[in-house]
């Protein structure tokens, strides 16, 4: 058997219609397969690889790291330094009342984790979410998960979680008492890209303050500059309770986080104590590469540049089949008519002689993914742009 045999004999699908791609090497904004053909990366490892895949200094602070050590233990009771490190500089660049951090090891664990110091903050049991939000695949992030088709197969999920119209200021009476926590995305990216509006972030946060409700935003996708600001409640100027990060936090590596204020965060640690563990949760290894990855973040990806890339796709991405592009900073949905048709870009983008790697969305089936590393180059957005308008005219 080859490895793409293997692949599809011994490692559990996700779908019957995998890609198949093999990939050899990723560097920057380019995946290369086994023969040395090269794709520009337009997923990044699903928001992810924001500064690019392998980067040197990441590479090299991961090496020296596990050199140091690898796995000693989590729950708190070690001092480890890419934990405290990482930490502390997170916390360096979020407002003063976000300043404790509990690491996971996934976005998913990090909302099942909120969850739980949600329940124990308030003493409330109800949970809020948006329609065709999605917030993970465990069973308390499917709970929440705005999607009938992606959660009906797997009820019953957890009781007292419902859902409201994302942007509905008619809906925020939903927040009620009994509720623990609302859990938004400041973009909803899985639904086809879809920012929030200011103003109703604004006036649910003020029914949260009145019914005594935690609000969590879970930037997981678009933290660490995707949408052109650092993190995105920053430029919308709202500060959550709760602070949700994942994917691009860890560098490439696994990584997830909660993150709210000591006074909050103490609750997990009595009655019970451990109230919420987990063994991989903060790896040292991973908190060292998320880590230099987020300075290489603060020192070579100017932001601004994150807006002047995205009008390049925007302006180069000019064609009869495109019906809408929805975008927040380097994050774009390119709407065209049907997931057959999404399927054939695809392909097309793969077969091409400059060649593209690219997906759709979870609830937004005939939408191309534009999320690359923030460090793509003008000239590759170029090359991305032409092959996929080239892929639209055949
Ligand atoms: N929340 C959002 C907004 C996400 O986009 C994702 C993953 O795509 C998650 C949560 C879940 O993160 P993970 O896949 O690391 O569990």
């Amino acid at each position: 058997m080859n490895l793409r045999q293997q692949f599809l004999q011994y490692l559990a699908p996700t779908s019957f219609e995998p890609l198949a791609l093999q990939i050899q090497k990723a560097q920057g904004a380019k995946l290369y397969d086994e023969k040395g053909k090269a794709y520009i990366d337009l997923i990044g490892g699903i928001s992810v690889c924001n500064v690019g895949h392998s980067h040197p200094e990441v590479v090299k602070a991961i090496q020296e790291q596990a050199a140091q050590y690898m796995h000693i233990m989590v729950y708190g009771e070690l001092v480890q330094s890419p934990q405290v490190n990482y930490a502390t500089l997170l916390c360096q660049h979020l407002d003063a009342s976000l300043n404790s951090v509990y690491f996971t090891n996934s976005g998913a664990e990090a909302v099942d984790g909120a969850m739980k110091l949600a329940k124990r903050v308030t003493g409330k049991t109800d949970f809020i979410s948006c329609r065709n939000s999605y917030h993970g695949s465990s069973q308390g992030a499917l709970s929440l998960l705005g999607d009938e088709y992606f959660k009906n197969a797997y009820r019953p999920l957890l009781p007292n979680c419902t859902q409201i119209s994302f942007n509905n200021f008619d809906d925020i009476r939903h927040i009620n008492q009994q509720t623990a926590a609302i859990f938004i995305e400041p973009v909803q990216a899985e639904a086809g890209v879809y920012p929030i509006d200011k103003e109703w972030l604004q006036a649910v946060q003020e029914k949260c303050k009145s019914t005594g409700t935690l609000l969590v935003l879970d930037e997981i996708q678009t933290g660490f500059g995707r949408t052109g600001d650092l993190f995105s409640h920053q430029g919308l100027g709202i500060i959550p309770d709760i602070l949700l990060l994942g994917k691009a936090l860890g560098g490439g590596l696994p990584l997830g986080a909660f993150i709210a204020n000591k006074n909050l965060m103490d609750t997990l640690a009595h009655q019970p104590i451990l109230g919420h563990i987990t063994t991989f949760g903060g790896n040292p290894v991973c908190c060292t590469a998320g880590k230099k990855a987020f300075e290489v973040l603060l020192t070579e990806i100017k932001l601004e540049d994150i807006y002047r890339k995205r009008d390049l796709f925007i302006e180069n991405l000019q064609h009869s089949k495109i019906k809408e592009i929805r975008h927040c900073g380097l994050m774009l949905a390119i709407q065209l008519e049907s997931f057959d048709y999404i399927k054939s870009i695809i392909q097309k983008g793969l077969q091409a002689e400059n060649a593209i790697f690219t997906d759709w969305f979870l609830f937004a089936s005939d939408c191309l993914r534009i999320v690359p590393p923030l460090n793509i180059s003008e000239e590759e957005i170029l090359t991305a742009c032409h092959t996929i308008c080239e892929a639209l005219s055949k």
